[in-house]
């Protein structure tokens, strides 16, 4: 059993908000040896919460419901309509709650473009951040995590000013840091940030020099990466999430990397949702106590463990931009865990892929900064970027006809800055009311439209 990571690394460092993380943290904890009954009884007691303040302060239930949803039992909440991004993204300031509890604090918000290429946008508050650090901590006690290594992380950076996130592209380096609140609770050590749409080899280069004992990034571009680096040492720590992580991929990563490579995963709406399990490599833990979570069939009907099915997911603690039964667009495979721990448990995660541009010298490109960057211009409903050549492409733009002229500029803009160091691309922006699904089913928001797998 993992040894309690507050008593090994606490700073002690006092505040509300610090107070608060560290006893979701314990419940967190304790959560994990459960018996079925006390499940049943705290998700049917918070379940019940979060449904009477959403029919009470989100305008947006009132309409998606009709009527006041009585919720006695786990499979009276099963019975509530599904929420599709679809809804939530024309409806976004519908979604925000006109009160809130006494204490919680709203926070800033979060645009996604998700797998649908659906723009959805939430707001944390002071609940909603301190869940998500809670379950940092429970993964970093189970992957036993020395915070005060040098780390770093390979990830997409895409908002902030532009000379920042133009600094991030190129690597930082911040002395004695980590995100959010858990930034004092910690002694961390140095911190290294690379945007994951660099080129690998500049990426290598940058790891090369930090000589991180920590390596947290997208698998994909990790394995890129490592095809030009070579660190020389056993790194003390890896995680991967973003995308599912191969068992293949997972295996190479681990013998260049020479560790245990950990998978986890989060969506940006939501924060942590699943952290691998220490005693079962491959297993992905859910955390219970945070979020409730279905995997559904077409129809809506409960999947069958083993059965690869769509992730609804009702985030407990999130009460400024509550999300009832929401539809992430991910698949998952509920399963079972060999060991003691009664958390529910994923076999795996099924088709999740970052979209990815082609380049003319056969490297390929992370889309992710400039779909992010996309998903917050104004009155860009959905969108996806056609690549038809090496440096031509089309974007498909859905937005109001009167929203169509500025949006078109601002996308323009960004895609031809994305390319900045690439030489002069041409790009097309057509206004269109829906857009089409790839031959495989998939909506891609990236699509190569060339030649099959250029080299
Ligand atoms: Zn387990």
């Amino acid at each position: 059993m993992s040894s309690d990571y507050l008593k090994r690394w606490d700073t002690g460092h006092r505040s509300p908000i610090h107070d608060r993380i560290r006893r979701l943290y314990r419940a967190l904890r304790a959560s994990q040896h459960w018996s079925r009954s006390e499940w049943e009884a705290y998700l049917l007691k918070r379940l019940k919460r979060l449904v009477s303040h959403a029919w009470n302060h989100v305008p947006l239930y009132r309409s998606h419901w009709g009527e006041m949803p009585e919720i006695q039992s786990l499979e009276d909440f099963a019975r509530l309509p599904i929420l599709e991004r679809s809804v939530v993204s024309n409806n976004p300031d519908l979604l925000r709650a006109t009160t809130l509890p006494p204490g919680v604090q709203v926070g800033a918000p979060t645009t996604t473009s998700g797998s649908t290429g659906q723009v959805v946008r939430v707001h944390a508050d002071t609940e909603s951040v301190a869940a998500a650090a809670a379950a940092e901590i429970l993964a970093m006690e189970w992957e036993e995590v020395d915070p005060t290594l040098p780390a770093a992380y390979v990830r997409t950076y895409s908002s902030g000013p532009p000379e920042t996130v133009a600094a991030l592209s190129k690597g930082v380096r911040i002395p004695r840091w980590a995100s959010g609140p858990l930034r004092e609770m910690f002694p961390w050590g140095d911190a290294f940030l690379i945007d994951a749409s660099t080129s690998p080899d500049w990426i290598a280069q940058f790891l090369d020099a930090a000589k991180p004992q920590r390596l947290i990034g997208y698998p994909t571009v990790l394995l890129m990466t490592t095809d030009h680096w070579k660190p020389g040492y056993a790194l003390r720590s890896v995680r991967c999430y973003g995308e599912n992580l191969h068992q293949a991929d997972k295996e190479r990563l681990e013998e260049r990397l020479g560790t245990r490579v950990w998978n986890a995963w989060s969506a940006n709406e939501t924060g942590p949702i699943a952290n691998e399990c220490p005693d079962t490599p491959g297993r992905l833990h859910l955390h219970g106590y945070l979020h409730y979570v279905e995997v559904v069939r077409e129809d809506g009907e409960p999947c069958e463990p083993g059965e690869s099915g769509s992730i609804m997911i009702t985030p407990l603690y999130s009460v400024a931009t509550p999300l009832v039964r929401y539809r992430l667009g991910d698949q998952a495979t509920l399963g079972e865990c060999e060991c003691e721990r009664t958390l529910p448990a994923l076999a795996s995660m099924d088709g999740r892929t970052f979209s990815m541009f082609r380049l003319h010298d056969g490297r390929r490109m992370l889309a992710s900064r400039v779909i992010d960057r996309l998903g917050k211009v104004p009155g860009l409903v959905r969108f996806q970027i056609l690549q038809w050549e090496y440096r031509r492409f089309e974007m498909l733009l859905v937005t109001a006809e009167a929203d169509f002229q500025a949006v078109s500029e601002q996308a323009e803009r960004l895609l031809r800055e994305f390319f900045a160091d690439e030489g002069e691309i041409s790009v097309e922006c057509r206004r269109v009311e829906e857009l089409p699904l790839a031959p495989s089913g998939k909506f891609e928001k990236v699509r190569w439209m060339g030649q099959r797998d250029p080299k």
